[in-house]
Parts: C-alpha cells; sequence; structure tokens
C-alpha cells in the first residue's frame, strides 16, 4: 500500500515551529502583521481570504482585510498597494487572485514592493527563485517541498515530473526541484505522450486542473505522486467519469451533491510509493507556507530596524 503524505500533519508542524518565532517577536517589539487585499466578490477567494486570517489569528499574527469593490479601478488598487507599501508596521502584502477584470492584475503584483511580496510572485523574487537565492517563494511548490522533506523522500539524482506551467505552481516548483538537484521536465497541454513521460517520474507532481487525467498506467511503481489539482465534480455525468465502478464514491457524490478531486485519478494510485489525497494534501501547506513567508518577512523588517 502507498503512504499517504498528510499535508494536515505537516501544516500542523510548520505551525507549530512559528509559534515560538511569532510569540519572541510580540516578546521583543510587535506580532508579524499581513495585510489581505480582497478586492471584488468572488465567492471562492473570499473562503480563501477567510482561512488565510483565521490561521493568523491562530499562530498570533496580526492581519487586516481590505475590501475595495468589484469596480476598484487599477489606480485605486496602485494607491492601496502604495500605502501599505509605506507602512513599517506592514510585514506582508498579499492581493488575492483574481482580480476584477477591469484591473491589470500584472501592474497589481508588480507594485507590491518585493520585501513585503509574501506570495513570492513578484519579477524580483522571481529572479531570486531562478538563482536559486533565499525566498519568499510561491507559497504551493514551497509547501511540496517541506512535504517531500519531512517525509524523506528522496530527490537528488530522482528524476521528477512536473505537469503544468503556471506561473504559481508549475514552474516554481520544477525550480524548487532542480535547485534540489532533481532531473526535473515539465509537461503541459503540448506534451506528447505525456503518460510516458510521467512514467519516468520518481516524483510526479500535477497541476493541471483536470480531474483525474493522470491514471494508474501513468504512475511508474513505487513513485511519489503530488497532487496540486482541486477540481470539483458538479455533475452526476462528471463523477461517474471517473467512479462509475466505485459504489462508495458515487454514494459519496449523491449525499453532497458534488465531490472535490485532485489530478490524480483518487482510484488508480495503487501502485504509486507515497501520494497525496485530495483534499488534506498539498491545500493545507500553501497557507502554512504563507504564514512561514509572513513571518520571515517580519523577522527580517525587525533585524534591519534594530540594526
Ligand atoms: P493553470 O490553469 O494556470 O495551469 C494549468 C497547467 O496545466 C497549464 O500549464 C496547462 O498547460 C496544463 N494542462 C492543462 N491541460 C493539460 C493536459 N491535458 N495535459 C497536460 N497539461 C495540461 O493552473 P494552476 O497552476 O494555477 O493550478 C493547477 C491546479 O492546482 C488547479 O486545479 C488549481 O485549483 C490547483 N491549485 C491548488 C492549490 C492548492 O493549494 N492545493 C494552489 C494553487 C492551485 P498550458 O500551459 O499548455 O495551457
Amino acid at each position: 500500500m502507498p503512504i499517504l503524505l498528510d499535508g494536515n500533519k505537516v501544516r500542523d508542524q510548520i505551525l507549530a515551529e512559528l509559534k515560538p518565532r511569532v510569540a519572541a517577536m510580540t516578546r521583543m517589539s510587535r506580532p508579524p502583521r499581513l495585510a489581505v487585499v480582497l478586492a471584488g466578490n468572488d465567492p471562492a477567494s473570499e473562503i480563501y481570504v477567510r482561512n488565510k486570517v483565521k490561521a493568523c489569528q491562530e499562530l498570533g499574527i496580526d492581519s487586516e482585510k481590505h475590501t475595495p469593490p468589484q469596480s476598484v479601478s487599477t489606480n485605486e488598487l496602485l494607491e492601496l498597494v502604495d500605502s501599505l507599501n509605506s507602512r513599517k508596521d506592514v510585514d506582508g502584502i498579499l492581493v488575492q487572485m483574481p482580480l476584477p477584470n477591469q484591473v491589470d492584475s500584472k501592474s497589481i503584483l508588480l507594485a507590491v514592493s518585493p520585501d513585503k511580496d509574501v506570495d513570492g510572485f513578484h519579477p524580483f523574487n522571481v529572479g531570486n527563485l531562478v538563482s536559486g537565492n533565499p525566498g519568499p517563494h510561491p507559497c504551493t511548490p514551497s509547501g511540496i517541498m517541506e512535504l517531500l522533506r519531512r517525509y524523506q523522500i528522496p530527490i537528488a539524482g530522482r528524476r521528477a515530473v512536473v505537469v503544468g506551467r503556471s506561473d504559481i505552481v508549475g514552474k516554481p516548483m520544477a525550480l524548487l526541484l532542480l535547485h534540489a538537484h532533481a532531473t526535473v521536465t515539465i509537461c503541459h497541454s503540448r506534451t506528447a505522450d505525456l503518460a510516458a513521460i510521467c512514467r519516468q517520474a520518481d516524483i510526479l507532481v500535477a497541476a493541471i486542473g483536470k480531474a483525474g487525467l493522470i491514471r494508474g498506467d501513468f504512475i511508474k511503481p513505487g513513485a511519489a505522486v503530488i497532487d496540486v489539482g482541486m477540481n470539483r465534480l458538479q455533475t452526476r455525468a462528471e463523477a461517474e467519469a471517473l467512479f462509475a465502478s466505485c459504489q462508495e464514491k458515487m454514494a459519496q457524490f449523491d449525499r453532497k451533491g458534488s465531490l472535490l478531486v485532485g489530478d490524480l485519478h483518487p482510484l488508480e494510485l495503487d501502485c504509486a510509493g507515497a501520494y497525496t489525497p485530495v483534499p488534506g494534501g498539498v491545500g493545507p501547506l500553501t497557507i502554512a507556507m504563507l504564514m512561514s513567508n509572513t513571518v520571515a518577512s517580519a523577522e527580517w523588517r525587525l533585524a534591519a530596524a534594530a540594526g
């Protein structure tokens, strides 16, 4: 049986390690502070932001939420980001994506001061990632690196395949694995014979956004498979396409009216050596690493102010 890589457990470890660092900073000067910008009323974004604010509260990190309306302009958001950049008590700025259509998202991400960019999306920090310099690095891939490290999954010299080449997951994931001395291949929607390439992977990371696309015959026996995908099956036909043979899953769908699944086919993981479940795998790590980036940013700022 493959080992289940438990994201909730690793998240708890990461947060437990951050707690004394937050307490020490609070004793010596002030708690770290994260400013979250939630523009408009995207329901999924509201949930993500709520979870981020909750994680701050649990750790003793101060947070503040800015909620400009759906009609906000690029200039108004730039002014808000500028004001947060100039505040000495703000250590991290997180602009929740997606922004309303009329906003030029790239110019907003560019405006966030790189030393407050706790998402690691600013080109300055992307450059540091490419060069192998310290973070902040994007939260989801750095959370996956923590998971691999804590489960002692060897990386150096192994073959890693990352499916997906987005700026927030696929590309930074590939770079982090490369810096850890894996031999890395990046796949995408134009990759020919995806299954054959995936089958070479000792570490397979799926960051696609297509429910169950990675089937059992894509997996090399014994490989560590990491599922970043979060896909909600909304119709019975969608659920049947993956789970026709599994009464238990179909009953779950009928009870809940939807099912959350990853990019790996959840019934075809038997030959893997280790795997992350969905939910409970990669998801919890993303917020933990956001907290970690915020604490690191505050420590750096307070040290710079002291010396
Ligand atoms: P994007 O849509 O930005 O990127 C998806 C990537 O998958 C693209 O590079 C695309 O290729 C590739 N792709 C699409 N179809 C195929 C295919 N048939 N074969 C091979 N590659 C394909 O998504 P994100 O990277 O932002 O997110 C990916 C998934 O991870 C989503 O489900 C998202 O919800 C989830 N996610 C989960 C997080 C978590 O905390 N658990 C955090 C962030 C994301 P191409 O470039 O050619 O179009």
